[in-house]
C-alpha cells in the first residue's frame, strides 16, 4: 500500500459490465484488476458505475465511435448498445467485495439522459440494489427523433452553438429527473472541442452557461463530479461561487491503471476551497 494521503473515494469507474468498455475482449476480468489495483495503491473506496444507456436513435459520422463502430454500429450509422447485465453485474460485485474486503465497493449506474429515461431505468434504479446513481449528459438532439453526442454535433453546428446547446440542457435534466445525486464531467462537450478549428477551448466565453448548469444542480441539493481526466481549476470555483455543497471525485476509468488518476491534485485542489471528506470512504466531500 502506498503510504500518505487517504484518497478520496473514486466514485465513477467503469468495469466489463458498461458496454464501452465490454465490447473490447481486453476487458474481461476488468472489475477484479481494477480492485486488485485500489488495493495496492491503498484506495478506500470504488463505485462501479456502469453505463446505463436506454438510446435508441443514436446516429454517429464515420469514425466517431472508434473501435467500437465494428460491434455496435450498423449500416445507417445506428448505434445498438448490448442491455445493461444487472445480475451478472451483482453477481461480480459480490465476488469482489469478498476478495478485497479492505476496499469499500460500492455499486452505481452512469445513467445517460436521465430526464428522458426515467421508466426504462425504473427496474435497475428501484431495486434497492443501486448506491450511487451518476447523471450524465452525454447527447443532444440531433436530426429529427435522431440524438448524438457533441464529437459528431460539431462536424454540423458551430463550435460554440454546441457548447451552449449542451449547458443549457443541463437545467432541464435537472428539474426533469430526481434519479440521480451526482452530476457528471459538466466539461463533457469541452472534451472533443474542435480546437483545430475554434482555438483553445476558452471557459470564460461560457461562463454563464456553467453558471447556471451549477445554480440548478446546487439548488437541487445535488453534488457536482470533479472529473479527473482532466482537472479545470474553475469548476470547483464557480461551483462554490453558485453555492455548491458537495463532490463527489471521479476518474471515469475504463482500464485499471486509470483508476483514481490525478486523485491527489483533485483533493489537493479541492481542499483549496474548503472541501473535506466525509465520515465513511464513500461519502461526499462537503464543505
Ligand atoms: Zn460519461
Ligand atoms: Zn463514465
Amino acid at each position: 500500500m502506498v503510504v500518505g494521503m487517504t484518497l478520496p473515494a473514486d466514485a465513477h469507474v467503469h468495469s466489463e459490465y458498461s458496454w464501452d468498455a465490454g465490447s473490447d475482449p481486453s476487458s474481461v476480468g476488468l472489475m477484479r484488476r481494477t480492485c486488485a489495483r485500489a488495493e495496492l495503491i491503498g484506495l478506500p473506496a470504488i463505485a462501479f458505475t456502469e453505463h446505463l444507456d436506454f438510446e435508441d436513435r443514436w446516429l454517429v459520422g464515420d469514425g466517431d465511435m472508434g473501435s467500437h463502430a465494428g460491434v455496435l454500429v450498423d449500416e445507417d450509422n445506428y448505434v445498438h448498445l448490448p442491455t445493461f447485465d444487472f445480475d451478472g453485474y451483482l453477481d461480480s460485485i459480490e465476488r469482489c467485495r469478498h476478495d478485497f474486503p479492505s476496499v469499500k465497493i460500492m455499486t452505481g449506474v452512469e445513467f445517460g439522459q436521465p430526464h428522458l429515461w426515467a421508466d426504462a431505468a425504473a427496474a435497475i434504479l428501484g431495486s434497492g440494489q443501486i448506491d450511487r446513481v451518476n447523471g450524465s449528459l452525454h447527447m443532444l438532439p440531433f436530426h429529427g427523433e435522431d440524438r448524438t453526442e457533441p464529437v459528431t454535433l460539431y462536424r454540423h453546428h458551430t463550435p460554440a452553438g454546441v457548447m451552449w446547446a449542451y449547458l443549457e440542457e443541463i437545467p432541464r435534466m435537472v428539474a426533469g429527473s430526481d434519479s440521480f445525486e451526482v452530476l457528471t464531467h459538466i466539461d463533457y462537450a469541452a472534451r472533443t472541442w474542435p480546437a483545430n478549428v475554434a482555438g483553445p477551448f476558452n471557459p470564460r466565453e461560457f461562463e454563464e452557461g456553467f453558471r447556471a448548469a451549477m445554480r440548478a444542480i446546487a439548488n437541487s441539493g445535488r453534488a457536482l463530479e470533479m472529473n479527473t481526466r482532466r482537472l479545470r481549476p474553475w469548476t470547483p470555483q464557480w461551483w462554490v461561487e453558485e453555492g455548491g455543497q458537495a463532490v463527489t471525485f471521479g476518474s471515469d476509468a475504463h482500464s485499471a491503471e486509470q483508476l483514481a488518476a490525478g486523485f491527489p491534485e483533485a483533493a489537493a485542489m479541492l481542499e483549496y476551497f474548503d472541501f473535506r471528506p466525509g465520515s465513511h470512504p464513500g461519502d461526499f466531500w462537503t464543505r
